[in-house]
């Protein structure tokens, strides 16, 4: 029986395609490899976002090339995802060790592109669009308590720097029915967490005339029972107040958004193409913040993005401080390839992006390490992940505002026993990106 490995890079919409991806091959009699070296099939799952992932993509299917000169030369490089999608037929022409080269769009097709190049014929196969909605396909979860529910995909918001909407296409939603049913069974399966999934989840619905909108569809999903909600990703400009009294009202909706900024400068946020102003933001900050207190708020920053002054980063850090947030995610502006922005000359010279961006992590770090100590002491029910990734005998867990904290596991005990379980965690102690706690109701 032949052996696949996904490598997975990027965004959570990517995780969920990937599982979407082992789910496709193992009803197609696929089992899954451990490695690279038991594997028949080797499929990258690509994030064509960021530089970063982009050339680490490039440097791994490229070293792969000595696994078929040095004796495997039946092994099948796949390579899917947005980077697939962008660059298609060109892939293999870099790289023609690399078999099958598929798009967003053509998951389904990724059985029947690799037994075309089991018979020797490397293929590159990229639709520009589909009708389909992939969630329709098997899947294959990382967590059996855990679900990533696609509701809708593509993004017509065109931001300067983002290559989502071509690689992703236009927006379409899931229809309201197949979400609220999928979740239910997900209910019966047990899950005890979904993650609802889209590049803009507030404006799920937009594209549908009629059909329910995200807040409509939040309060559906949540009245199928599941024990906890979140969703990943909002538009700022889309946030509206029946979402925020969703978050209020609803018990089972974790107090935590992630709410991608990007920059504090208005002029910056224009250049953008955000659509918002660091006005609007806060006020939209200043309503969640009245409706649910203690929510806790991470952002995505950008940082030297063509033409921003120094007066304009000093408006990035002013809004990171007025927000006072909890957590952010930053980043260095990288041009690329088939964005608007990426016909901008006005850059910003690296050393000055790297300082500012020295600047803006030190403050993240602070203000995160502020609101991880102000939760010691504090017993929240947490969803326990399975072991730390480094030590086998700490429990991983996320409190509701999505904290990480670390656990010790309990003498004779094993961190299996606990992994998926809802445990009572009181935190005894802080550090800048994780708390420390302990079991306070042992009910394994
Ligand atoms: S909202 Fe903007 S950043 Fe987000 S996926 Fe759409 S275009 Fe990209």
């Amino acid at each position: 029986m032949s052996r696949y490995i996904i490598h997975t890079f990027g965004c959570q919409m990517n995780k969920h395609d990937s599982e979407r991806m082992a789910g496709l091959l193992q009803t197609h009699g696929y089992m899954p490899a451990v490695s690279d070296a038991d594997a028949d099939v080797i499929i990258f799952n690509t994030c064509a976002v960021r530089e970063t992932a982009d050339d680490r993509l490039y440097g791994q299917v490229a070293s792969l090339k000595a696994l078929k000169t040095g004796g495997r030369p039946e092994v099948i490089i796949a390579v899917g995802g947005c980077v697939g999608q962008r660059d298609g037929e060109r892939m293999l022409q870099h790289l023609p060790h690399v078999d099958v080269v598929f798009g967003t769009h053509n998951i389904h097709e990724l059985p029947s592109l690799i037994d075309a190049a089991a018979y020797g014929r490397s293929v590159a196969r990229v639709l520009e669009g589909t009708e389909t909605f992939a969630s329709d396909l098997p899947t294959v979860r990382e967590h059996a308590w855990h679900a990533w529910v696609p509701i809708n995909v593509g993004c017509d918001n065109h931001c300067a720097y983002c290559i989502v909407p071509t690689v992703r296409g236009p927006e379409r939603s899931r229809v309201f029915e197949d979400v609220v049913t999928e979740v239910a069974a997900l209910v019966a399966e047990g899950v005890i967490e979904v993650t609802l999934l889209g590049q803009n989840v507030n404006s799920y619905g937009r594209d549908r005339y009629g059909q329910p909108r995200f807040a409509e569809l939040l309060h559906a999903v949540a009245a199928t029972g599941i024990p906890r909600i979140r969703f990943a990703t909002s538009h700022p400009k889309d946030l509206s107040d029946d979402t925020i009294r969703a978050l209020a009202e609803l018990p089972a909706l974790m107090p935590y958004l992630h709410l991608p900024v990007q920059h504090g400068s208005n002029a910056v946020l224009a250049a953008m193409n955000r659509r918002y102003t660091r006005e609007t933001y806060l006020d939209r900050i200043e309503r969640l913040r009245a409706a649910v207190p203690d929510i806790t708020l991470s952002t995505d920053i950008i940082v030297g993005f063509p033409g921003e002054t120094d007066a304009d980063f000093e408006q990035t850090l002013d809004l990171y401080d007025r927000v006072a947030f909890d957590h952010a995610f930053t980043f260095i502006y990288s041009s690329r390839e088939g964005t608007p922005a990426a016909a901008l000359t006005t850059t910003v010279p690296r050393e000055i992006s790297q300082q500012r961006f020295d600047r803006l992590a030190a403050r993240v770090r602070d203000l995160s390490f502020e609101s991880n100590r102000r939760v010691v002491g504090r017993t929240q029910e947490c969803l326990v992940e399975g072991a730390s990734r480094k030590d086998r005998h700490v429990l991983s867990a996320r409190t509701p505002h999505n904290r990480l904290v670390h656990v010790p596991v309990p003498e004779g005990r094993t961190a299996g026993a606990y992994a998926g379980t809802l445990q009572m965690i009181r935190v005894t102690g802080a550090h800048p990106w994780f708390l420390t706690g302990e079991l306070d109701n042992d009910a394994v």
